[in-house]
Order: C-alpha cells, then structure tokens, then sequence
C-alpha cells in the first residue's frame, strides 16, 4: 500500500518536471526505480526493501531539496524515514546511528541549499503546488505508516496475551496427569473461603505404589498415576475438583458438600478407582488407595485443615489401608 501510494505521489509531483527534457529524463527514472521496488517488494525480505527503500528515499529527498530548495518541503520525508526504520527490527545502537545520519544529512543539504541561494530551480519557477502537495503527501504517509505499524504491534500483543495465557494454563496444570497442580489446587480453596461456601477436603493416597513401581517399572507407576487421574476427574466433575497434590496423592475438593454429603461421593471415587484393571504382560494390576476426609473448618488455617486430612489418611494406613477415614 505504501508502495503503490508513494507511486502514484511520485507521478503526480513528476509530471511538474515534464516541463524540461532533463525533467523529463528524471521522472522516467524514478518511475523505473519505483516500479523496480515495488516489483521487488513481492520477492525479496522485509529487511532488504526497508533497505532498498530508505536508500532511494534518501536520495530522493536529497535532490529533490537540493533542486527545489528548501521552501519545497521535501526534506521532511526524512522524518516519514526516521519513523519508519524505527519501527523495523533494528536495534537500539542502530538505530541511534541511522537517526543521527538522518540528522547530518538534514544539516549538511540544509547548507548546501543555503550556498544556492534556495536551490537550482527555485519554487517560485516550479509549480507552487509542489508545497501542498508535499505536505498531504506527509501527512498521509505517516498516517498510512503509523496505522500499518500500529496494527502489527496489536497483532503481536494479541499473540503475546494467548501465549501467556497458555503459560498460565501450564502452569497451574501437572504436565503427567493434567490434574490440577498444589497452586491452582490452593487458589480454588482461597476462593471458596472468600465466597463463604461450604465444602470439604479429602487426601488420598495410593497404598503400596512403591510395590507396584518395583515389581513393574517406574513407566508402569506413571501409567497407573495417569489411569486413576482420568477415572477420578471424571467422577469428581460435576461436583468438585481434583488435583494431585504429590506423587501419589490426590486432593480432592467436594464443593457445597457437608463431609457426610462427601462421605458418599468419595465412597464412589474409591469403587471406580479399586474397579480399575490395567495389564502389564500376563499380570492384571489393580490397586486401592486410602482416604483422610474432612470437612473444611474455615476458622481454621488451610494448614490446619491439610493436617487434619493428612492425619486421617495415616491412622487410615495404620489400620489396613484401603479405607476411607472421617
Ligand atoms: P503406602 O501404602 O504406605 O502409601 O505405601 P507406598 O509405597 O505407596 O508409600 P510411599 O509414600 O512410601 O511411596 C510412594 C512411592 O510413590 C514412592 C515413589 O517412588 C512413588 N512415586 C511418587 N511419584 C511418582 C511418580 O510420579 N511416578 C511413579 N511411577 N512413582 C511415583
Ligand atoms: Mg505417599
Ligand atoms: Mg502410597
């Protein structure tokens, strides 16, 4: 777009140098020098047209200033430059420099202009609307470079704010099970204590799983921890949440239930889990977990709560596992 308008610009203010033969000469010129970039647009990197651009637009505004003096206005192109090389990719130092060379080009046609006494052929000989037209010709080039840039760093905001919410996800999800992990696990508490709901809490944890990696393998271990993760999520959705709060332990969370209400639930969650069959060459491994419930105690602290959980779940281990103790 940028292209094609600065082209059509060009045959405009060209046409004004159709009046002489040399004039003519230079507007075929620039007329093959723009059609070349544009071409060349379509072809080659980003990086190497900006190059390519700033050189012939440098040039450009270099002779035209020189030619039409500095009432002409051209040399304020070189801001429309300035504004675009600041938006590539460029780094600091870089652009530093090419600023600061924009600037001593500005000085040094600025005297040159000044030795010929307001340029070769002076505005006055030139079609006066030579100054309009520079002048909405800025204004509208920066417009159209200010609102092409803008939406790119939009657009790349946008991608920011989906990847950091992807990272958030991760984040708050254990990458074996895809359970929820101990931080999004304590979050969900926080924010059920600040909506005074009602709800309990149960650890479980699995009885003998050491056995089980010993006798199979640590990959068989992951294997069961992601089996029971996927029967106990699908039992404890519509109620609840379910996080695996260690290794082998699951927090689980019955929301708007009393512990007897719980009670009742996790007696399911415990017949799925023992209902599980996994196979491992001719063996049939099935495993049981035990279970600390409690119902949460909010003048308590989450520790207190946890303990109290945790402290069931061992006299549960004490007594021949396999049990639920409230
Ligand atoms: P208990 O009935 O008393 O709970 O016996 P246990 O063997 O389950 O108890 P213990 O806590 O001593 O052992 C837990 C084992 O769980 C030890 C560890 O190797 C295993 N474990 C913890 N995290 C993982 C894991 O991510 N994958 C596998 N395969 N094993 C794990
Ligand atoms: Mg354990
Ligand atoms: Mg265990």
């Amino acid at each position: 777009l940028m292209f094609i308008a600065r082209s059509l610009f060009h045959l405009f203010i060209d046409i004004s140098l159709l009046k002489s033969l040399q004039g003519a000469l230079v507007w075929v010129a620039m007329l093959v020098v723009d059609a070349v970039t544009l071409w060349a647009s379509y072809n080659t990197s980003k990086r190497f047209i900006l190059a390519i651009f700033i050189i012939q637009k440098t040039g450009w505004i270099i002779s035209s200033t020189l030619m039409f003096g500095w009432e002409s206005g051209f040399q304020y192109f070189i801001i429309l430059l300035m504004i675009v090389y600041s938006f590539g990719e460029a780094g600091y130092t870089k652009k530093k420099l090419f600023f600061d060379f924009f600037c001593f080009t500005l000085i040094v046609v600025f005297l040159e202009v000044l030795k010929g006494e307001g340029g070769r052929i002076s505005i006055e000989n030139a079609d006066k609307s030579i100054q309009v037209f520079n002048a909405l010709a800025f204004v509208a080039m920066v417009a159209i470079v200010s609102i092409s840039f803008s939406k790119e760093s939009q657009q790349m905001e946008d991608k920011l704010i989906t990847y950091n919410n992807q990272l958030k996800e991760q984040a708050s999800v254990d990458a074996l099970t895809g359970l929820y992990n101990r931080r999004s696990t304590m979050e969900f508490i926080n924010r059920l204590i600040n909506e005074k709901r009602v709800f309990s809490i149960c650890i479980g944890d699995i009885d003998f799983f050491k056995k089980v990696n010993d006798t199979y393998g640590h990959d068989f271990g992951d294997t069961v921890l992601v089996a029971i993760s996927e029967v106990m999520r699908n039992q404890v959705l519509s109620y609840g949440l379910v996080s695996r709060w260690g290794g082998e332990e699951f927090l689980i969370i019955f929301v708007d239930q009393n512990g007897d209400e719980a009670y009742v639930n996790l007696s399911h969650v415990r017949d799925t889990v023992k209902a599980i069959k996994l196979n491992h060459i001719k063996d049939e491994v099935t495993v049981t977990m035990t279970y600390g419930l409690t119902e949460y105690d909010t003048s308590k602290s989450f520790e207190e709560n946890i303990k109290d959980a945790d402290e069931k779940l061992y006299m549960g281990k004490q007594n021949g596992r396999d049990k639920i103790v409230y």
